[in-house]
């Protein structure tokens, strides 16, 4: 069985009010162990792959095949997604690799420049077939918009989805990347403002910095895309080095490896209980 199309996964989840879990892949292991962790969890997975990622592996093929490959062979529906892409050729490349979705990250462009570049990656994305997730671009706060400062505005958030005709928005609603703690706190009634206004389904970047409580809550209130990369890398990183610092000795990747995945996959079963149990209530 192929990689299912995530707009068979978000789309469901958004009309159900359900969260859905989006994790960002770094190697093969990553991959495996959210696979897993979705099938122990019982529910549909994204796995998503970023431009930074990319640059990590030198080429998109080799990881993206990986990743349609374990896909194909999941038990649970499985999509397979470029994240912040900010390049056109990247776009390109993920869809000569397969890929059925990609976030286009034009937020570095001033807000017209935004609209117009979205709409055409958007258009050339349609017509293959390809989902396309954007975001705005900086709305508040010197760090861009995924600072913990920026705040997406409902009716630009409106007017935005509607030139560019993307599938899924981006919002800056309190979250930021690469956060290590969890005590993010999200602007609540925000998000159920912009629930309100866009008829698109709402994308969280940055959720790793977000208690569970916060995740819950953000997708009672109308988030339904859920992104996680650095909460999981905690997970794979804090396993590897307590195995290597149990055992100095240990030269076998695979050993301290098979540490870090199972450590992840018991992170996206976790995560994916959380949201669900949100999507319930
Ligand atoms: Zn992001």
């Amino acid at each position: 069985m192929p990689a299912v199309a995530i707009s068979e996964i978000v789309g469901p989840a958004s009309t159900a009010g359900r969260g859905v879990g989006a994790f960002n892949v770094i190697g093969i292991e990553h991959a495996e162990a959210i696979v897993a962790g979705a099938e122990a969890a019982g529910a549909p997975v994204v796995l998503a792959i970023s431009q930074n990622c990319v640059a990590y592996h030198g080429a998109l093929e080799p990881i993206a095949a990986a990743m349609l490959a374990l896909a194909g062979a999941a038990a649970v529906p499985v999509a397979v997604h470029l994240d912040h892409a900010t390049g056109e050729d990247l776009v390109r490349a993920a869809a000569d690799a397969g890929l059925g979705s990609v976030m286009y990250d034009a937020s570095g462009l001033p807000y017209a420049g935004n609209v117009a570049a979205t709409a055409r990656v958007s258009r050339w994305c349609h017509d293959r077939g390809i989902w396309t997730e954007a975001e705005l671009g900086e709305i508040g706060g010197k760090d861009g918009v995924h600072s913990p400062r920026a705040r997406t505005r409902p009716d630009q958030a409106a007017a935005y989805a509607a030139a560019t005709g993307v599938d899924a928005l981006a919002v800056a609603v309190g979250s930021s990347h690469a956060m290590l703690t969890r005590d993010a706190v999200l602007d609540l009634g925000l998000i159920a403002r912009i629930h309100q206004a866009v008829p698109v389904p709402l994308v969280l970047h940055g959720s790793s910095g977000v208690p569970d409580e916060g995740l819950a809550a953000a997708v009672t209130a109308g988030m339904t895309k859920i992104n996680v990369a650095t909460q999981l890398n905690k997970a794979f990183t804090a396993a590897v080095r307590a195995r290597l610092a149990a055992d100095p000795a240990l030269v076998d990747p695979r050993r301290y490896g098979a540490d870090g995945r199972d450590a992840v996959a018991r992170e996206v079963t976790r995560l994916l209980q959380v949201l669900r149990a949100a999507g319930t209530c």
